[in-house]
């Protein structure tokens, strides 16, 4: 018998991968718990760069617009070209015609994190889980206190621990280790980024318009993006291709622009999974989704959308498995393989190929590569590889 309280669904975490799972199963009137250790609204360094795919998640699931998060400040820029540069010279400039948009992430996570209250969620904030039995489906809370459902979903972002609860994480914790990066970034505020001589520095950035900069770390790129309150600098790249070196990294890069650490506000790295691409992200009970699973664009670091896109794949084989009383880790590890899995694969490719030529100093060769094919690469980044990558049930 359900002990009470009883949840049809826990879900860990209230980031992009956790608040919006529990929307979608609280539509179909499942009792949902939230378990967030923090408290809202909290930081998460990140570019806040969402693409189109994104937009139209948002708008086709939740019904929520562009205009309606622009007016509660949530979106805070907008960036309608971009150009691509290699090791100092202009490869690609390209007008968009979809325009990336650029979030305050404290305000989005909070944002998701209400509609989830509001859909009828039991959200508890400053609440650390522990541990989790996956055939049992209990959690033990930081208090001691042990709460069952019928399906977990962790979605306790990269330093969490729900997926060492995986088998087959076991076998590949080396590979989650060889792709874990770090990202670095901070702001410079627009007053001090204008007073710069604008020929010392890449044309890039202004408002409405982003910069990729490739050659600028090893096995990873840096990125210049309009916000409200000034202009993101940042680096990510591979740790195992880096030692000790990201920072440095993040100093030269802030040198192309002619400043420097002291000239910028809230500067913070945090490490990100960039190249996993792996399948069997559920265990009985227990399905794992976002960061904690790995599911980042290997290409451009975009994390966003596939934390959205697999709580959601999540939620629904969680909604299946409660209908017919099985499982739902095959039917997860199966949408998975369906719907998100092509799309990963196809931007492992070009990793591969992009930073692997940079690394081999092909640099013409992958100019030319970025040259013919950019205009294709942005819109796949944008709208995603396969028609499957939005696909609403
Ligand atoms: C520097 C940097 C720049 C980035 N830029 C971009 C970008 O421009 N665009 C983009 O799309 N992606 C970007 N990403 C990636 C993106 O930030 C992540 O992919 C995204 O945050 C993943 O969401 P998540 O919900 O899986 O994890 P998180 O956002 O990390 O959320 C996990 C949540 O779980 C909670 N939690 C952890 N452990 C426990 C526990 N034991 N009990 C209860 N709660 C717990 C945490 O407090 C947290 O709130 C960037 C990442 C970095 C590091």
């Amino acid at each position: 018998m359900c002990p009470d309280p009883c949840y049809d669904v826990i879900v860990v975490g209230g980031g992009p991968a956790g608040s919006a799972a529990s929307i979608i199963l609280r539509t179909e009137k499942l009792r949902v718990l939230l378990l967030e250790k923090s408290t809202f609204p909290r930081d998460k360094p990140c570019g806040g760069c969402i693409s189109q795919k994104t937009v139209t998640f948002l708008s086709e699931r939740f019904d929520t617009s562009v205009t309606e998060l622009r007016q509660k400040q949530v979106i805070t820029g907008k960036a309608d070209s971009v150009d691509i540069w290699i090791n100092g010279s202009n490869v690609f400039s390209h007008t968009l015609d979809i325009p990336f948009y650029f979030i305050n992430r404290a305000l989005y996570d909070s944002y998701l994190l209400n509609l989830a209250k509001e859909a009828g969620t039991e959200v508890h904030e400053g609440t650390t889980v522990l541990t989790t039995d996956p055939i049992l489906g209990t959690v033990q809370l930081a208090d001691g206190r042990v709460i069952q459902s019928s399906v977990i979903i962790g979605a306790d972002g990269v330093h969490g621990n729900m997926r060492f609860y995986l088998p087959s994480y076991s076998q590949e914790k080396d590979t989650w280790r060889s792709n874990l990066a770090i990202g670095i970034k901070g702001t410079i505020p627009w007053d001090r980024w204008n007073s710069k001589q604008a020929g010392l520095r890449p044309d890039c950035c202004r408002p409405s318009h982003a910069g990729l900069f490739f050659g600028v770390v090893p096995y990873g790129y840096g990125w210049a993006f309009p916000h409200r309150e000034g202009v993101q600098l940042g680096i990510g790249g591979l740790i195992r291709k880096n030692r000790g070196k990201l920072r440095e990294h993040f100093i030269r890069f802030l040198r192309l622009f002619g400043t420097d650490p002291s000239e910028m506000a809230n500067i913070r790295g945090y490490p990100l999974p960039f190249g996993m691409v792996h399948a069997d992200a559920g265990y009985k009970r227990l399905l794992i989704a976002g960061d904690a699973a790995g599911y980042i664009d290997p290409l451009m670091g975009e994390g966003i959308f596939y934390a959205h896109r697999t709580w959601e794949l999540a939620a629904l084989a969680a909604i299946d498995g409660i209908r017919s009383g099985i499982l739902p880790d095959i039917m997860y590890q199966k949408y998975l393989r369906e719907f998100l899995i092509p799309d990963i694969r196809w931007m492992k490719i070009y990793s591969d190929v992009i930073y692997t030529g940079l690394a081999c100093h092909l640099d013409i060769i992958i100019s030319g590569v970025i040259h013919l094919s950019g205009p294709y690469i942005i819109h796949n980044v944008s709208n995603g590889w396969g028609s499957e990558i939005n696909k609403v049930w």
